[in-house]
């Protein structure tokens, strides 16, 4: 993700040592609770009967994320996707919808839930194609004391006693569902999930559809899943839209039907492992182009396609063809440093949905909604770069916790530094962090990248997350030298590749490839123990370790 506001409104979202102090009582308050539900199967699960067989429990409503425990549901694996929208972009309703989840169970379950917003009426679920109960319930604890910030919601279902679902057997659930979709506001007050696609943000408005972005959570404002990011899965999105909206998803077009009453079906297919926060639904009145580029690491030709607000003018639509004319070159430059491109396609949306003000990597298609206030649709070519690279780190190599957000954001922003040094004239990433390091107020320290005071409102907290992220990464990269660390940066791809990673196993790996022994391995873990973890300005620079 990338906000130009994030920038500007640092000092006045900066919170107090008296709030870390309380969160963190809060945070070791939620994790011991999420511990005890986990401990529940374990038991269950070794009772006599034989795993799975014995007495069923019930799936705990918590994956003890750090920061948002109110997210991600146990006692299943999903595995596979499919959402079938049947959306008026006039109206902005989903005149009838329907996702069914493949997953396997990991206990035999009584009950089990999954995120899903209460906007959205369910008429049915099923259970391996059997009517089973369900009911809606807020996800616990509050989200936040401020009433503008929605709190996330579950849907918890009851299965017939017959479809039970047992450990290690992969079960179906169908949910049927209708209505207005409505966006989440974030703890720090930005919006995100199914956003009416509107603009200019103060009325009148004019509307064509939603930009549909789902970092961290907005995907249950559309679609009910298990909304954590370690439970990847594939998708299939079909939206049904009037002929002449343009419907996309994730991954790549497979198929598009027109029918007899004036609608089509876009049918998107994604066959790579895809976190919840990655996907979309976007729909409205694009200038779509179906092209392809070759990725020159392994010759393989992607398509690529892009979706242009059709009421850009001729100048922001010159502007933003420049930018994605630049991308297939930016995917080569950062397959060159990170290895092959994940995914089989690329590509592109520029909406116009003010109120949003920021960007996201939604895999294999970035968005960009356009000026905040105007919702003028633009593409700046160092963002692209940024959600570009964020396709290997983040939607590939994927965080392990909400914790870990510095990781996909401090490598993001670090691979846009050194781009913008070797191809758009920018400074050296070394002068970045030695200006950062010599000019950042003392107050910006404190707040903790890995721990971000416990408080998920700084997840997207610019220093912390992002530069402070970035430095870490620009200093290990002095510390090792350019030639363990670009083999550094291919090996994290390989290593953790379609999948995730913790901070912890971030470090570990770091460690190990720096081939470092005794006391030098030291200081370099407490290197990042102090740029990672510590809430003041770290005192261990790379010049600690010599030429
Ligand atoms: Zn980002």
């Amino acid at each position: 993700m990338w906000s130009s506001l994030a920038a500007s409104t640092l000092s006045s979202t900066h919170r107090g040592r008296e709030t870390v102090i309380s969160s963190r009582w809060f945070k070791g308050f939620t994790i011991a609770l999420a511990c005890g539900l986990l401990a529940f199967p374990a038991t269950s699960a070794a009772a006599p009967g034989g795993q799975g067989y014995g007495k069923p429990s019930d799936g705990a409503r918590s994956l003890g994320d750090p920061l948002l425990p109110q997210l991600g549901n146990g006692g299943y694996d999903a595995e596979h996707y499919r959402i079938e929208l049947d959306y008026d972009p006039g109206a902005n309703r989903l005149d009838s919808a329907e996702t069914t989840m493949i997953a396997t169970a990991s206990q035999k379950l009584r009950e089990f839930s999954l995120d899903f917003q209460d906007d959205l009426e369910v008429s049915s679920v099923e259970v391996d194609g059997r009517a089973a109960g369900f009911s809606a319930e807020e996800a616990t604890p509050d989200l936040s004391d401020d009433p503008d910030v929605t709190q996330p919601m579950k849907l918890v279902v009851t299965p017939h006693p017959s479809t039970r679902p047992k450990a290690g057997r992969e079960f179906t659930v169908e949910v049927q569902y209708a209505g207005q979709p409505q966006p989440i506001t974030d703890p720090d007050t930005s919006i995100e999930g199914w956003i009416n696609a509107c603009f200019p943000f103060d009325p009148p408005q004019t509307c064509d559809g939603a930009f549909v972005v789902g970092e961290p959570m907005g995907s249950q404002s559309w679609f009910p899943s298990n909304n954590y990011p370690t439970d990847k899965a594939t998708f299939d999105t079909l939206i049904r839209v009037p002929n002449g909206s343009t419907a996309l998803g994730v991954g790549e077009l497979a198929e598009l039907t027109e029918h007899a009453d004036g609608t089509s079906t876009w049918h998107w297919t994604e066959d790579d492992p895809t976190a919840t926060y990655l996907t979309t639904a976007t729909v409205g009145d694009f200038i779509f182009d179906v092209g392809s580029m070759v990725e020159t690491s392994t010759g393989t030709t992607l398509p690529v396609y892009n979706a242009i607000d059709a009421t850009a003018s001729p100048a922001q639509l010159a502007a933003i063809n420049a930018s994605l004319a630049r991308a297939p070159e930016q995917i080569n430059f950062l397959s060159e440093l990170y290895g092959p491109y994940p995914f089989d396609s690329t590509g592109a949306v520029a909406d116009r949905a003010a109120g949003v003000g920021y960007a996201l990597e939604v895999q294999t298609k970035p968005h960009y909604s356009g000026g905040f206030t105007s919702g003028d649709p633009s593409i700046d070519v160092g963002t692209q770069l940024h959600e570009l690279a964020h396709q290997w780190v983040g939607n590939s190599v994927t965080l392990e916790t909400w914790a870990d957000i510095w990781f996909n954001e401090g490598w993001a922003n670090w691979s846009e530094w050194y781009w913008q040094f070797l191809e758009n004239g920018g400074d050296d990433p070394a002068a970045i962090w030695d200006d950062l390091y010599a000019t950042t107020p003392a107050e910006d320290w404190e707040t903790a990248p890995a721990l971000l005071d416990g408080d998920p409102a700084n997840l997207f907290h610019f220093f912390p997350t992002y530069q402070r992220g970035a430095m870490t990464v620009q200093g290990y990269r002095e510390i090792v030298g350019d030639q363990t660390f670009f083999a550094f940066a291919k090996a994290i791809q390989s290593q953790f590749g379609h999948g995730n990673v913790s901070t912890a196993e971030f470090i570990a790996a770091a460690e190990e490839a720096s081939g470092f022994t005794g006391a030098r391995l030291e200081l370099l873990d407490d290197y990042f123990q102090q740029w990672l973890y510590g809430e003041t300005r770290p005192t261990i620079v790379p010049d600690d370790f010599g030429p």
